[in-house]
């Protein structure tokens, strides 16, 4: 079937990520928005916006009939769901199924078996592909829990089946913890997910986030873009992405992949999906932990070493068509970095940080791209996902990419708002980051958010400094130009009334002199 209409179920980079592809395949696009969205530029792109509800999540961008409702209104074939949101609901793509729409992902029976974590690790495991080691089925209660956190060795992970974005993760130290956490996790759960299925999994110190790229088409052919890093992360969030990652080796790469599209034909898999693992540091052996039945936040970066566009590959995929390429086909070309831009203040425990955005300078030039729905006067609301921009820099080697996304981050700048820009410029220059030792404490590991706020106090410092000897200067050399007798002596004479034109002109050009200086110590610094 064509589609020839898309309502995008979502707001932000990812909602106008999704509308520019739609735009190049010359499908019609229909945006929904809540109150405090009323500007935003998904809604001044698409071709129709339809006002779905106030700001809460609740009543807008997780409505629902109301989203359904207005896609049978605004006469869509299709709806995209970006990420977050309605993007992981079986319940949503049962709505779009009976209201005769299609759902640009998996069927709804995929997405609710592959969210449960605990399923998905069996069937792997039927598969011959390695898991992390958990506790068998869901845990009725805390003495379970023990008995298997006795087993790994503490500590151990407390997880819920259907968490996601790190939500729903503990780490365990002993067993009074584990009691405690138990009750406390499983309230957690309920509250976010309806139900809360614990387990416990072994924990391993050292690791790196290593995740594939999924992609099948209805006709059962499927196929890995390789492997994506995610490994810097702050509780548990991802915050910078890499492809490929620089600790797979061509044999690996190749075998995990083969794993992935096996798991995915066991699943019947349809669209883009990602299958995540973790690998232990001290073996280098790779642990299947989840699937994520979705587009992902950093699938740019699997885009610019690819080539391939997942956005339009998906709605190819969604209207029934076959993949237009075979495995053998795909190459890894160059590597690519991605710097996710959150709306908070990496100097101040990462406090939320939003409302109304002064001038913004977005970067550019060779081998950047930046994913964003800033522009100048826009809001950045505190309703919803901090994530405000992502930068994602290209190179011929990791080398490159990470020297063009260094510069690219020394020039966007956005006025209003505080965000992660210093924390990232500082990653992008750091030593073990730039040797790609890297692993999911790297933050810890190297003291990196300390040495980001020293390095800021010692730029404030020199900045107060500067302005401090600038004006020094400024006020000493316009009272010895002005002739009050406090000033230098030179020895040529002061200034006065009988002034030449040569003095006067040598007069402003100390006073531009001084100026300029005291500017530039504001902002050079
Ligand atoms: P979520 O679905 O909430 O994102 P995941 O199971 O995908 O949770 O795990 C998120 C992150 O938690 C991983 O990227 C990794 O940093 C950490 N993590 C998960 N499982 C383990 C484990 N067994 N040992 C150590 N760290 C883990």
């Amino acid at each position: 079937m064509s589609i020839r209409k898309i309502l995008i179920a979502n707001r932000g980079e990812i909602a106008v990520r999704v509308i520019r592809a739609c735009r190049e395949l010359e499908i019609g696009t229909v945006a929904i928005y809540s109150d405090d969205d009323v500007n935003a530029l998904h809604v001044r792109l698409a071709d129709e916006a339809y006002h779905i509800g106030p700001s809460p999540p609740r009543e807008s961008y997780l409505n629902i009939e109301r989203i359904v409702e207005t896609a049978k209104r605004a006469g869509v074939d299709a709806i995209h769901p970006g990420y977050g949101f309605l993007s992981e609901n079986a319940n949503f793509v049962d709505a779009c199924e009976k209201a005769g729409i299609t759902f640009i992902g998996p069927r709804s029976s995929t997405m609710r078996f592959s969210g449960d974590k605990m399923a998905i690790k069996q069937l792997a495991k039927k598969l011959g592909i390695p898991v992390v080691p958990a506790s068998d089925g869901i845990l009725e209660d805390a003495d379970k829990a023990a008995e298997f956190a006795r087993e790994f060795g503490y500590p151990v992970l407390l997880k819920s089946a259907f968490g996601g974005g790190g939500r729903g993760i503990r780490l365990v130290n002993n067993e009074e913890q584990l009691r405690q956490e138990f009750e406390l996790s499983t309230m957690e759960a309920k509250a976010a997910y309806g139900r809360a299925a614990m387990f416990v999994e072994k924990y391993f110190p050292r690791i790196r986030h290593i995740e594939y790229q999924l992609l099948r088409d209805t006709h059962g052919n499927g196929v890995y873009l390789f492997e994506r890093e995610c490994s810097i992360q702050r509780r548990y969030q991802k915050l910078v992405e890499l492809a490929p990652s620089p600790v797979i080796d061509e044999e690996t790469r190749h075998r995990i992949g083969s794993m992935v599209v096996k798991l995915a034909d066991a699943l019947n898999y349809v669209n883009a999906g990602t299958v995540e693992f973790i690998r232990d540091e001290n073996t280098g052996n790779l642990y299947l932990i989840e699937i994520n039945s979705r587009l992902q936040v950093e699938h740019p970066v699997t885009e610019m070493i690819t080539g391939k566009d997942l956005v339009k590959l998906q709605i190819h995929v969604a209207s029934g068509r076959e993949l237009p390429f075979k495995q053998q086909d795909l190459r890894i070309n160059g590597s690519a970095i991605e710097c996710r831009i959150n709306a908070e203040d990496p100097l101040n425990e990462f406090a939320p940080s939003y409302g109304k955005v002064g001038s913004v300078s977005i970067p550019y030039g060779p081998g950047i791209r930046v994913d964003t729905y800033l522009y100048p006067g826009c809001n950045v609301s505190g309703y919803y996902d901090s994530l405000v921009a992502k930068v994602i820099a290209w190179g011929s080697t990791f080398d490159e990419a990470r020297r063009r996304m260094r510069n690219a981050l020394d020039e966007f700048h956005i006025e209003g708002i505080n965000t992660t820009i210093p924390l990232h410029r500082f990653i992008m220059d750091e030593e073990a980051f730039s040797r790609g030792e890297i692993s999911t404490d790297y933050l810890d590991r190297f003291n990196i958010l300390e040495r980001v706020q020293e390095r800021a106090r010692a730029v404030m410092q020199s900045r107060a400094d500067a302005i401090a000897a600038a004006t020094l200067v400024f006020t000493h050399m316009s009272r010895y130009l002005s002739g009050d007798g406090k000033g230098i002596n030179t020895g040529k004479g002061g200034s006065g009334d009988g002034q030449s034109a040569r003095a006067r002109g040598k007069e402003s050009a100390w006073k531009r002199a001084g100026l300029l200086m005291l500017r530039g110590s504001m902002y050079e610094v």
